[in-house]
């Protein structure tokens, strides 16, 4: 009964081009992976600098290991706080320029467990439409009332505000660089509106950390907002190239988390072999300056490599290109022609972009040598010239979001 329920449903998907399938593949590098027997290129990940394989981060995490074990064995209410999650937790805490931070297993139960302790049934949480899905979930979970503006539309954030002056506390959040359109949110505009409302300001920097600002702090960072922000979320999972999330805010602040969000209280703490990798990474980070060089070297490569097929990246402002396609049929075909070509870009569909904003996300990583981006556009080019019949490509950065992705 269940299955054939269930069946209907995944045969729906099919039918609309909406349907997923895993598929088995072994990273041998940071841009490389063996997929059916043959070397394959990346150019999806969010490992931007290469971080996962570099070696003093496989390092740290191998001497961990051996000294603490796989895992943490319980959340930390339970088991205790291990030095090396005071040590993470210290080391973000200055990143970011607050008083305290708190890890999380992942990057997504960070954001759960911030939005939805943050807020309840009276207040109001206010929302860009571009913002990641765990956020959204955060938002849901919370019981407040959710209202999404139009993507980076903040006349229509403040009008949303303004009307919403009864709610007992208001929250604003947005994503520092939204991971699918690779734009970023103006956070001046967003500070200005917080302190004007007197509400709260949540930044997800997940896609900023270890990417933006000077020492690679992350995006408040880059415009040195730190002190205005209430909470800075992000992942150790993308430039950090290992796995965990974390809020970084104000002693009490943080103190609250510790008591009120379950996502933190009722999940099983991040190992702290993963904890000592990402403070190798960020170690690596400071020391090793070149390497973010490189990245942005890439990222400018690319955005001119696009300009040159005739394509329109947008501002060069991140190491994250979408590619926009329109039809979900026509993003697989182009995706499975570039795989053919041996370059992995997956075409990304609803729900993690609105219906009939397929696209291919391209991604720079640190480690992508001169020669794989001449790869990339030699196979891009021609992949791109058999969809010459559907010219919505050429558009970079979307002007015009369509219908709220996740947000009902
Ligand atoms: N926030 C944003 C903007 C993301 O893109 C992601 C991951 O895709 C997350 C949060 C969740 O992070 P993690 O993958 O570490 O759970």
């Amino acid at each position: 009964m269940l299955d054939s329920l269930l069946e209907d449903e995944l045969l729906e998907l099919k039918a609309r081009d909406l349907y997923r399938r895993l598929r088995a593949l072994e990273r041998t590098g940071p841009v490389t992976a063996r997929l059916e027997g043959r070397e394959i290129l990346l150019f999806c990940g969010n490992d931007y600098l290469g971080l996962s394989h570099h070696p003093r981060v496989i390092q740290a995490a191998q001497e961990a290991a051996a000294r603490c074990g796989a895992g943490s064995g319980a959340a930390r209410l339970i088991s205790g706080t291990a030095p090396l999650h005071a040590e993470l937790e210290t080391r973000l805490a200055a990143s970011k320029k607050k008083a305290r931070a708190l890890v999380f297993s992942s990057g997504y139960l960070g954001n759960l467990g911030v939005l939805a302790a943050l807020a309840g049934k009276k207040d109001l949480m206010v929302m860009d439409k571009l913002c990641h899905a765990s956020l959204i979930d955060g938002a849901r979970l919370s019981g407040a009332a959710l209202r999404v503006f139009p993507h980076k539309n903040y006349g229509r954030c403040e009008a949303v505000l303004k009307a919403g002056s009864s709610a007992a506390r208001r929250i604003l959040v947005t994503d520092s660089l939204f991971s699918m359109d690779g734009d970023l949110a103006d956070l001046n505009e967003l500070v200005r509106l917080k302190e004007k409302y007197e509400c709260l300001l949540v930044v997800d920097d997940a896609h900023g950390t270890g990417v933006l600002g000077l020492r690679g702090g992350g995006a408040a960072e880059d415009l040195g907002l730190e002190d205005r922000i209430d909470v800075i979320t992000g992942t150790l999972s993308k430039a950090l190239g290992c796995l965990g999330g974390f809020a970084a805010a104000s002693e009490t602040v943080i103190d609250y988390f510790v008591n009120r969000s379950r996502p933190f209280i009722f999940a099983t703490s991040l190992p702290p072999m993963l904890c000592a990798a990402a403070l190798e990474a960020m170690r690596v980070i400071e020391t090793c300056p070149e390497i973010r060089r490189a990245l942005w070297g890439n990222v400018r490569k690319i955005h001119d490599g696009l300009r040159r097929l005739g394509f329109d990246p947008g501002p060069l402002c991140s190491p994250i290109f979408p590619i926009m396609i329109g039809e979900e049929k026509e993003a697989v075909r182009i995706s499975e022609a570039l795989l053919k070509e041996g370059i992995l870009m997956p075409a990304v569909r609803a729900p993690a972009v609105p219906k009939g904003k397929a696209r291919l996300r391209l991604t720079a990583s640190a480690c992508h040598h001169s020669e794989d981006l001449d790869r990339l556009f030699a196979v891009l080019k021609k992949a791109l010239q058999d969809s010459s019949r559907h010219p919505p490509w050429r558009r970079g950065r979307d002007s015009n979001p369509g219908t709220p992705c996740g947000v009902t």
